[in-house]
């Protein structure tokens, strides 16, 4: 028998293999991924400087030791080039493996700013336990790091870096921190909180250069002025990997498009995770993930299982302000409404018929999440 050839092991990989050998043991599963294979939490690479986790200290298990207790095979370090759904073969270079059925858990691309300059090979980007060794390698010696992007990811690394003893600036082109998951009094909240561990931010300039100066580097924005660094964290986001699944004519838009049952438009290729969209819906985080991982294992053991999605706030790992956020659903016309006590914010989004659709809170407010989850809707019923 083919086997389920599944590529990608990160977190959406490894939970769906984990959900899957609970109710089927035999059938044979490969799992392909280009990097070194070992299991890890992916959000602990935002937090490894302030619990002082080097990337091996990271590191949960050894791909060898993850394929003995799922019983899979794991081949590390291939890359898959192209998805032959003619021939139901997943091609690897000059190699090409069967698949009876194939899941695609491969997660997304970093977005590179476009940047001129002498010194890019100063700027790193951190999105999985690799990238993250060699970032934390780069550092030895630094002291300074430039930040570019406030997001989720940017604002996490400058809180993180300043709890390991390094100054940050952080540049970021919308004016305010976390612009796509927060209103505007949170945002400040979290800039104020930041500032007052060392942050400082540079709100509404691009970064357009970066040079070598010295052993660091100089950036240059579009308003003119200049920021000296050791080093530079580019963290501007990430875009789903669709180019090899529109290739292979599967149905792509943000990301790879499946239905509820997490299937691509081709009925024996699957997807979940950053790569993947259900019902327009493209949520890079840990909680959606698991729950397509044990959807989909039931609907590849032959059960098939639509995803439902319940109320998944995301939390966002900035302890200077701490903040959990929730929607309000793209398309959705309402209002923010607030209660502020300095950087204690409770911002409420109801739509028009005055139902809540979304939240965000910061500081002490964030202890409102349980109550204010039971009140919301869930994302994917
Ligand atoms: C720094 C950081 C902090 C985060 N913090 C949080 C948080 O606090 N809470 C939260 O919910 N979410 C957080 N997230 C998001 C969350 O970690 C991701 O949504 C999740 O880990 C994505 O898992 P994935 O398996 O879909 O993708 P990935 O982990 O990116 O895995 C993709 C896999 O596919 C493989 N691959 C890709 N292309 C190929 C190819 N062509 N051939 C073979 N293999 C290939 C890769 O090698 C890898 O094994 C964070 C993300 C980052 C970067």
């Amino acid at each position: 028998m083919d086997p389920l050839i599944v590529i990608g092991t990160g977190l959406a990989g490894f939970n769906l293999v984990k959900e899957f050998r609970k109710l089927d043991k035999e059938t044979p599963v490969i799992m392909l991924t280009a990097d070194d294979g070992r299991n890890y939490s992916k959000p602990m690479l935002s937090a490894g400087f302030t619990k002082e986790k080097t990337a091996d200290e990271l590191a949960m298990a050894t791909p060898e030791k993850t394929a003995e207790q799922f019983g899979v095979e794991i081949r590390t370090g291939v890359e898959v080039s192209a998805i032959d759904r003619e021939t139901r073969e997943v091609v690897l270079g000059e190699e090409r493996l069967k698949f009876s059925r194939l899941v695609l858990a491969w997660g997304a691309d970093v977005f590179r700013p476009p940047l001129e300059g002498d010194g890019l090979d100063r700027v790193y980007s951190v999105n999985d336990l690799m990238d993250y060794g060699r970032f934390r390698e780069a550092l030895d010696g630094c002291r300074k790091v430039l930040i570019i992007g406030g997001g989720l990811i940017g604002c996490e690394f400058a809180n993180d870096l300043t709890n390991g003893g390094y100054q940050v600036e952080l540049v970021e082109p919308e004016g305010r921190c976390l612009p796509l998951l927060i209103p505007e009094p949170c945002s400040e909240a979290v800039a104020g909180g930041l500032e007052e561990i060392g942050v400082r931010f540079h709100f509404g300039p691009l970064v357009k250069q970066v040079d070598q100066s010295g052993d660091g580097v100089v950036a240059t924005l579009s308003d003119g002025s200049t920021v000296e660094a050791d080093i530079v964290l580019s963290a501007v986001g990430l875009r789903p990997r669709i180019e090899m699944a529109r290739e292979a004519g599967l149905e792509v838009n943000r990301g790879i498009v499946v239905d509820r049952m997490l299937r691509t438009s081709d009925p024996e290729i699957f997807a979940l995770g950053d790569c993947s969209e259900v019902e327009g819906q493209v949520l890079p985080y840990v909680l959606p993930l698991m729950a397509a991982a044990r959807a989909l294992a039931k609907t590849l053991n032959g059960e098939e299982t639509p995803v439902a999605y319940g109320v998944m706030p995301v939390t966002i790992k900035t302890p200077a302000c701490p903040v959990v956020c929730y929607g309000p659903p793209r398309g959705v016309e309402g209002e923010w409404e607030y209660e502020r006590d300095g950087r204690n914010i409770k911002a409420l989004f109801r739509d028009r018929e005055g139902n809540l659709r979304g939240y965000a809170l910061t500081g002490e407010a964030v202890n409102e999440k349980m109550k204010l989850n039971k009140e919301m809707p869930p994302i994917l019923e």
